[in-house]
């Protein structure tokens, strides 16, 4: 597989202001130097918790807001180098679909003119051509022609993130890039979405981004899991290896983690204590030492590189050999 994107090294740091004065008080490292291909037709999940930089990276992937430092290539091109024009048709090929369908729909346009409105912005279609493709995309996510006269407000929530994914569709793009696509969506109505995600990726082809801070919802979507803490990529690998033997310390307490279905099962894995600490002040070394049950002295100093083996399976921590192999909860719930 040639790869479709190209992020390489990227980093994006936010000034921290405060007082009257709003002078800068310091950096926010949201994206701290964070590299990862992916190709056509594969979905990358980047998952962890809240505040590790997962958003703020797939907004920098989209060009949504500008890096601090670092690259990132769609089929070849630097996106950041790009003209207005030349970044337009590339906002044609990718599209981000947002966690929370009730904000990221205009509620004065019905959901024909939502959906319709990339065509008309890029050209794509007008009239009666339009129309038809409205109904197409409409189809395509689940939902019936007679849906496209109506407004948001008359739609359940899977509803709202379908003419979410329709609009994001509606471009014809070949990356789409989902900020917790299903967090906000009841347990029962998320399955649903999933499964549509992955029916539209394989009729279409797309390549997906998927950030989550759900490993559980992950294992259902991903090729391979980029494990983040701290705006670093502390682990990234094939699906079934990251489940089955995580290498990272916070990979395998975040799949410790998962709810459990069977309750007999016994519970004396490692699970995560502690908040994540302020990404202003990181911790130095191994940014995750505050936290891990394995750390020594040589962890509070120097910070592990990301270092993949031949599988492609690529972790960032000093001790990973000898702890190998981590308790971690899916072995048990698959056995
Ligand atoms: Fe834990 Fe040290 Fe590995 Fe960091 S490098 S995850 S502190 S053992
Ligand atoms: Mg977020």
């Amino acid at each position: 597989m040639t790869a479709l994107l190209e992020v390489d090294n990227l980093a994006k740091h936010f000034p921290v202001r405060r007082g009257v004065l709003q002078r800068v008080r310091g950096q926010v490292k949201a994206v701290d130097g964070v590299s990862f291909t992916l190709a056509a037709g594969e979905t990358l999940a980047v998952v962890g918790e809240s505040g590790c930089g997962k958003s703020t990276l797939g907004r920098l992937v989209l060009r949504l807001i500008e890096p601090t430092a670092g690259s990132v290539r769609w089929k070849g091109q630097d996106i950041f180098a790009l003209a207005p024009g030349p970044l337009r048709a590339l906002r044609r090929e990718m599209q981000i679909v947002f966690q929370d369908p009730y904000a990221s729909l205009n509620p004065r346009l019905t959901v024909g003119e939502m959906v319709g409105e990339p065509l008309m912005l890029h050209g794509l279609a007008r009239g009666r051509a339009a129309e038809a493709r409205v109904v197409e995309l409409l189809h395509l996510v689940g939902l019936a022609p007679e849906h496209a006269r109506r407004y948001p407000h008359e739609f359940s929530g899977g509803q709202r993130q379908r003419i979410g994914i329709a609009r994001a569709l509606a471009a014809g793009p070949q990356l789409l890039v989902g900020d917790e696509p299903v967090s906000a969506l009841d347990v029962s109505i998320r399955a649903q979405v999933v499964n549509l995600l992955q029916d539209i990726q394989q009729r279409l082809g797309l390549a997906y981004l998927f950030v989550s801070h759900d490993l559980g919802v992950v294992r259902h979507v991903a090729d391979r899991v980029a494990v983040m803490y701290l705006g670093r990529i502390v682990e990234l690998a094939p699906k079934p290896a990251l489940y089955a033997a995580p290498r990272h310390p916070y990979t395998a307490a975040l799949l410790a983690a998962i709810p459990v279905a069977d309750p007999r099962l016994k519970r004396d894995r490692p699970i995560l204590e502690g908040d994540v600490p302020s990404p202003m002040a990181p911790p130095p070394g191994c940014r995750f030492h505050t936290r891990c049950p394995y750390a020594i002295d040589r962890c509070r100093v120097e910070s592990p590189a990301l270092t993949a083996d031949a599988a492609g399976h690529a972790v960032a921590c000093h001790r990973w050999q000898e702890l190998a192999p981590l308790p971690s909860a899916v072995a048990e719930t698959v056995a």
